[in-house]
């Protein structure tokens, strides 16, 4: 069995192993696919201390470092469950078990997909999902955000600033987002907001996108709006499901809870970066936190090695 057993190749996975093995205790890191959401990402430019990288190239420097040192790296391979035994036993897909004293769950996220005609033929050509990396590229162009909770409203007054025109597309017929930021937003003069709208799919001239249908659904009316850019903001949805049987504790959005230590509700599971409850999920905060978790559960293992 491995000493600490990391579920996760991304930027959290790669610094909770490097933690691990520099503590000398046995490591291993299980991992679908190594680099995680860091391998679809174009420019990088807030990975401090590195002005400009690119995902791939990040994401190879990142197993790189965790080569360096004697952490057994298993990929393409997924965890479907987990079980507090004597060990903890990670269950794989394949119908393999890991088994480890401690573990950390650094499973990631992924962007809510709206699942219409045009958004998966125009990703990255006019589809995106994080205004932070991808919104300088539609500097002085309209586009649309999709989404009028909190992440939709932050991301419309956050491209306002950047772009010509912002048009928020809501489907239900009340915004969920706070008060202050739909206030702030309805100040801003290039912020249109629509309610009760569903999106039904993204137009493009089979190179880039160049508009996108709706319809209004309290009056049933379909409408095309002209644009050179959407933001799909419905939600980042935590890789948390092989959990669902487990007693590891989670919120409504299926982030699993931690305190400041990265421990889980379970003894000797720790949780770091986009799959946790961390309020912002970006590469640095999640390096920062794999690094404490894998500090967490050592602090565990010295305590608990007493028998
Ligand atoms: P992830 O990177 O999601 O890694 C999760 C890991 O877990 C992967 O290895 C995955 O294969 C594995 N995994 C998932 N489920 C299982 C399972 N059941 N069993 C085994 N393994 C599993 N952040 C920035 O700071 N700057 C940016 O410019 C930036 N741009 C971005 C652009 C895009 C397009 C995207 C999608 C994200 C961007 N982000 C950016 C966010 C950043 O990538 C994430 O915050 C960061 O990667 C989270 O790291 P993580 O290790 O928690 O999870």
């Amino acid at each position: 069995p491995y000493d600490l057993l990391v579920v996760g190749g991304g930027p959290a996975g790669a610094a909770a192993a490097i933690y691990a093995a520099r503590k000398g205790i046995r490591t291993g890191l299980v991992a679908e696919r190594f680099g995680g959401q860091v391998m679809d990402t174009v420019g990088i430019e807030n990975f401090i201390s590195m002005p400009f990288t690119e995902g791939p190239k990040l994401a190879a420097s990142l197993e790189q470092h965790v080569k360096e040192y004697g952490v057994d790296i298993i990929t393409d391979q997924r965890a479907a469950n987990l079980q507090r035994n004597e060990m903890v036993d990670i269950e794989l897909q394949s119908g393999a078990t890991l088994s480890s004293r401690t573990v950390v769950l650094a499973t990631g996220a992924r962007w809510r997909e709206l699942g219409v005609p045009g958004e998966a033929e125009y990703r990255t050509r006019g589809v995106a999902y994080c205004p932070h990396c991808d919104g300088p590229f539609f500097k002085g162009k309209r586009v649309a955000v999709i989404g009028g909770g909190n992440s939709g409203i932050e991301a419309a007054i956050d491209l306002a600033g950047i772009v010509e025109h912002v048009t928020v597309l809501e489907f239900a017929d009340t915004l969920r987002a706070d008060e202050v930021l739909l206030r702030k937003a309805k100040l801003m003069h290039n912020i249109d907001i629509i309610a009760n709208a569903q999106t039904t799919e993204v137009l493009g001239d089979g190179d880039k996108v160049n508009g996108l249908g709706y319809t209004d659904r309290a009056t049933g009316e379909s409408i095309k709006l002209e644009l050179a850019g959407v933001f799909v903001q419905i939600g980042l949805v935590p890789n948390t499901d092989f959990l669902k049987e487990t007693n590891v504790e989670m919120n409504r959005m299926g982030e699993i809870i931690i305190d400041e230590r990265g421990a889980t509700s379970i003894p000797g599971v720790y949780a770091a970066g986009d799959a946790t409850t961390v309020p912002f999920k970006q590469i640095v905060i999640s390096m920062g936190a794999g690094a404490t978790a894998a500090l967490g559960a050592f602090d565990y293992l010295i305590r608990s090695s007493v028998e």
